[in-house]
């Protein structure tokens, strides 16, 4: 199976309230006749997650939908943070989901305007250069409750201001020695429009701009501005920012560019899930995980890497749609729509993860013979496969009972159950190794229920897959649970320590799996429903000598067995 990308990915996107704001201003022409414009800004800083999965929804998907562009922008303004590592893993995870950028921009590329621009704003007595130092610029803020009190260097002269912002862009000054402030209302009921910061003195190398600049904006001045240049005309991000608004419109007004707007919505939680691109790190840089694309993480390279779709992750964002109220989704919700994608697309096979040998006493000593098994039940397109089987077979340890306790259906002795596609077989006895273990049960098997049809209408239990022991092949497979004990571990981080929450089992390995033949050939990154399993997929560690698979998912799905409760 491989990754197919839909016609138009705008399609899975519903989000009701920025689709009728958009609508609204094109009905009004409130950009004249410009299509609208949208774009996605990562901070090159880490991977992309879940959460990013959302926002690249909203802002690809809706300008999709209304025959709009998107640029991708990395606000590249904090030098001490960002890698091109992050920018290239960027590039590729967006690219995965399903869409493609109208242009590549960087805020960096922004720079030298961003600082006419601020030359612009003192000139005009709207910006001033601040000697305070940090915990002093911190005093004069004041809080919610009290106004901010001026600092003693807000009425400089605009010829003092232009001298030592230029200077300080010349790199005259060390780290931290002054700002530049936004002259706006120190007494403002919003913080953030208690003149804020926009230019900070870094003397450190910036990967896009090198040695040029010792000056860097401020998220704030930055962002808006850009938006402005590249005529973005809705401006979409997370709720948190909601408090920045007058600050984004005050820049762009007061200098008189293209009107930009920025529209607010919420942020995606999940369950046990952690999506803070720091927290991540931490997780990377402490070897708490396995690298950023550890198949624990909620990274768009971790889940792929677990064998989740972008199909699946776009009709998820679609399902979850857009508010202004922040909420927490069940994981089992983004879990439901990817056991749906696989179960249509994912093709079948059989594999043994903790196998028990089984030796069919009355089929003929070296006969092999093969079955016909449908590769996908949910779509005959999918065709058939031929599945060798012989006399010694394995089966799942857990499908055989010495002893069966009460409603046990599966292979226990004197008990018939079919193999699936195979034949009926009866356990008749047991062979145990010098400690006790079984380590083969003995069957027979009736020859006239071949494809594993009943013969006389005679009924069994239990249906279990199977592999052939002279035929199988060896795997690694490696299986998943949740990184996180609780069910809202950025909840702990306020308090407590999120590190304690950690699942100590959220990977267990699982060697000497044994697999039905086909599978020797599956390429990295296909995915298979292992039957009665659960879904897998081929992990890259796999090599020519040793396959490893990656289990996705189990088969279970309790999201469906909630939303049933919850409609009953
Ligand atoms: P993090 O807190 O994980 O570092 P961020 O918001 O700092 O995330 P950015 O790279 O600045 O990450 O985000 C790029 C875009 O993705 C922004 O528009 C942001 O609002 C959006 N975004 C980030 N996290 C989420 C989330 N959990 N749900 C929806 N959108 C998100
Ligand atoms: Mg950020």
């Amino acid at each position: 199976m491989t990754d197919s990308i839909p016609e138009s990915p705008a399609a899975n996107t519903t989000s009701t309230f920025l689709r009728d704001l958009i609508a609204e201003d094109l009905r009004t022409k409130k950009y004249g006749e410009a299509v609208i414009q949208t774009r996605f800004p990562p901070e090159p800083n880490g991977y992309l997650h879940i959460g990013h999965a959302k926002a690249i929804c909203i802002d690809f998907g809706l300008a999709d939908e209304f025959g709009g562009k998107t640029n991708l922008r990395f606000d590249d303004t904090n030098p001490a943070k960002e890698e091109q590592e992050y920018v290239d893993s960027i590039m590729k995870d967006v690219r995965w989901l399903g869409f493609d950028w109208e242009r590549l921009c960087y805020a960096s590329d922004y720079f030298g305007q961003l600082y006419e621009w601020a030359l612009q704003l003192i000139r005009e007595g709207k910006a001033y250069v601040d000697d305070l130092s940090a915990d002093q610029m911190r005093e004069h803020r004041g809080t919610l409750t009290e106004p901010g009190t001026d600092s003693p260097f807000r009425n400089r002269t605009v010829e003092e201001n232009l001298d030592l912002f230029t200077r300080m862009k010349a790199g005259e000054f060390p780290d931290g020695s002054r700002v530049l402030r936004a002259r706006i209302d120190m007494a403002s009921p919003n913080i953030n429009m208690r003149d804020p910061v926009m230019y900070r003195i870094l003397h450190t190398a910036h990967q896009r701009t090198g040695d040029a600049w010792c000056i860097y904006p401020m998220y704030d001045y930055a962002h808006g501005q850009s938006d402005s240049i590249e005529q973005v005309t809705h401006s979409m991000c997370t709720l948190e920012f909601a408090d920045h608004q007058p600050l984004y419109r005050w820049y762009i007004e007061q200098l008189g560019i293209f009107p930009s707007q920025q529209i607010e919505f919420d942020r995606l939680n999940l369950t046990y899930t952690m999506l803070s691109k720091r927290k991540l790190l931490q997780f990377v840089q402490e070897g708490r995980v396995n690298g950023w694309d550890d198949p624990r993480m909620p990274t768009l390279s971790g889940i792929r890497r677990r064998g989740f779709t972008p199909e699946a992750l776009r009709a998820f964002c679609g399902a979850i749609g857009v508010s202004r109220t922040n909420g927490t989704i069940d994981l089992e919700m983004l879990e439901h729509f990817q056991r749906d994608d696989l179960n249509r697309r994912a093709a079948r096979a059989m594999a043994v993860l903790r196998p028990l040998k089984v030796v069919i006493d009355n089929y003929p000593q070296g006969q092999e013979e093969f079955v016909e098994v449908a590769n996908n039940p949910e779509d005959p397109a999918a065709g058939t496969r031929q599945v060798p089987f012989s006399r010694e077979i394995y089966i799942e340890q857990d499908d055989f009972r010495e002893v069966p306790p009460p409603k046990y259906y599966r292979l226990s002795p004197g008990k018939e159950v079919r193999l699936r596609n195979a034949y009926f077989i009866t356990a008749q006895s047991v062979v145990k190794d010098a400690e006790g273990n079984i380590a083969e049960v003995h069957c027979t098997y009736d020859p006239a229920s071949r494809g594993g049809n009943s013969p006389d209408g005679r009924k069994v239990k239990s249906t279990m897959h199977w592999v052939s022991a002279a035929h199988a092949i060896g795997a690694e497979i490696r299986i998943y649970d949740k990184l996180f004990t609780n069910a809202f571990p950025s909840e702990v981080e306020e308090g407590g320590d999120v590190l304690d929450n950690l699942n100590p089992n959220s990977l267990e390995i699982v060697t000497g799996a044994k697999l039905e033949p086909s599978l020797g050939s599956a390429a990295h990154g296909e995915r298979f429903q292992f039957e009665r399993v659960g879904y897998f997929c081929v992990d890259p560690d796999t090599t020519p000598t040793k396959l490893v698979f990656n289990r996705t998912l189990p088969l279970k799905d309790s999201w469906a067995k909630i939303e049933k409760k919850a409609g009953a």
